[in-house]
């Protein structure tokens, strides 16, 4: 669906994006993942004809968008990171209107615009003029104005930006649903916002992906040397013993019990690959409890920071 090749984009002589390659195939829910300045909306615009790329491939059902931006834009529906909403409106007839704007007759539109309005859950604020909803709801309209025209593909900028943690689960299930008729990217600074959501993310860092992968895929590359707590009841010796000779393990060491109670210990252990089903069974068959395993989200998203961020000696944005 759609095929990047060493795409690149300046603005005037500064780099933003590239080179920049990848291909998402239909069907796919795909999350690109970078820190601000990353170049996310870069490449969200170019994929929806909204900038020309400087060099490089870009082509999506097929289409080239420099060749035929017409007919790529008709495939493809847009969320840019301020949605264009047009406040005095209601939500249907800011609807309708965006669905004539992409070649909708009047009649398709409307019944068009009464099926995106269920799909999105727009129908208690259907006849709410736009400037009186709040952030999630806006966000929601902005997505029911990418979906309205049936696009093959669906480009997502920050669609989670500034929702509260309600709205994100809603979010992501609306995003989910969108699978069954759409390709969608969907562009995000905050790893547990979309891993969830998406099938794969490509990981974009100073304009090119430096890693890509299911969640799972990503979790283990990202977690390699992580730590791993678990909290055991049990002989303490002999746990620390078996933890040790786990395939993997570089170091286990007891902390702080994470709950009162007598034999429980927690320790945390090193290794070099996600230990935890295997830490778990030699345990049980040891005849140890085990109350709880756990690898931090935190500490996820910390070693994302270090994949994300510009390496140590790069140049800076204001330095070009
Ligand atoms: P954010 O999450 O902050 O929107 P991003 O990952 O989407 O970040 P981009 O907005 O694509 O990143 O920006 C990539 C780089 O290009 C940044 O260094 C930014 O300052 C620069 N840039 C973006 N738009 C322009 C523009 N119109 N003119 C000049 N430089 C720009």
């Amino acid at each position: 669906m759609i095929e990047i090749q060493a795409l690149t984009k300046y603005y005037g002589d500064r780099k933003a994006v590239g080179p920049l390659s990848f291909s998402i195939a239909k069907g796919e829910i795909v999350g690109l993942l970078g820190l601000n300045g990353a170049g996310k909306t870069t490449t969200l615009r170019v994929l929806a004809c909204d900038l020309l790329p400087s060099s490089g491939s870009v082509r999506i059902d097929g289409l080239d968008v420099v060749d035929s931006p017409d007919e790529v834009r008709a495939k493809v529906g847009y969320l840019p990171d301020h949605p264009p909403l047009y406040d005095e409106m209601t939500v249907q007839e800011y609807l309708v209107f965006a669905a004539r704007l992409r070649g909708l007759s009047l009649e398709d539109a409307e019944s068009r615009v009464k099926d995106v309005i269920v799909a999105t859950q727009l129908t208690g604020v259907r006849d709410d003029v736009i400037s009186m909803l709040s952030h999630g709801f806006r966000q929601r309209v902005g997505i029911a104005q990418a979906v309205v025209h049936r696009p093959a593909l669906v480009v997502l900028d920050e669609p989670i930006a500034g929702l509260d943690p309600v709205q994100i689960v809603e979010m992501r299930e609306l995003v989910r649903n969108l699978r069954h008729e759409h390709t969608t990217i969907i562009s995000s600074h905050i790893l547990s916002e979309i891993s969830e959501t998406c099938d794969r993310i490509l990981v974009i860092r100073e304009g090119e992906i430096v890693a890509s992968g299911t969640e799972a895929e990503l979790s283990n590359r990202l977690l390699e040397g992580g730590r791993t707590v678990l909290t055991v009841r049990g002989d303490a010796v002999q746990a620390k013993g078996l933890l040790t000779s786990v395939k993997g393990v570089r170091q286990v060491e007891a902390i702080e019990a994470a709950e009162p109670g007598a034999d429980v210990v927690t320790f945390q252990i090193d290794a070099e690959r996600d230990i935890r089903e295997d830490a778990c069974r030699a345990l049980i068959l040891g005849n140890i409890g085990v109350l709880e395993v756990s690898r931090s989200e935190r500490e996820l998203e910390s070693i994302f920071l270090r994949l994300a961020k510009p390496q140590d000696g790069a140049r800076s944005q204001g330095d070009a």
